[in-house]
């Protein structure tokens, strides 16, 4: 399995117990940020709810979601009901690689951007 370099620290506990994925998937879906509105209208067609509410990137008082890229199966049903269209699907790989980018906060420890490109801790 590809290491996930993304990964910053620890999961926060409520995310900790959610149920571990079986296998790696071929694709990821990774949100980007700089177009989510927050309506959370993906949250709802994620089979295994993993689709986090974050608190926005400008204000605590907004709020954006991301991808819990170790517990998504790829299978793209968010990517397809995004009405912004801000849910690209890469491959696994270059999914990890674009997550610190792309989503810019995270409470599932993914690394910031600005530990883009930083050995993983
Ligand atoms: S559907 Fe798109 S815009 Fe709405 S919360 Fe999800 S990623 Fe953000
Ligand atoms: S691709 Fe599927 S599993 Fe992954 S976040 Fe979107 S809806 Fe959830």
């Amino acid at each position: 399995m590809t290491e996930n370099l993304a990964r910053k620290g620890p999961r926060p506990p409520l995310i900790a117990k959610k149920p571990e994925r079986k296998k790696e998937p071929r694709l990821l879906a990774i949100i980007d940020q700089h177009g989510c509105t927050g309506c959370e209208a993906c949250i709802v067609f994620c089979p295994v709810d993993c689709i986090e509410i974050v608190p926005g990137v400008e204000s605590q008082f907004q709020q954006v979601v991301e991808v819990d890229i170790e517990r998504c199966i790829g299978c793209a049903l968010c990517s397809k009901h995004c009405p912004w269209d801000t849910i690209p699907m890469l491959s696994y790989e270059e999914g990890i690689r674009q997550a610190p980018e792309l989503t810019i906060k995270s409470v599932c420890n993914q690394k910031e951007r600005s530990d883009a490109g930083s050995p993983a801790s």
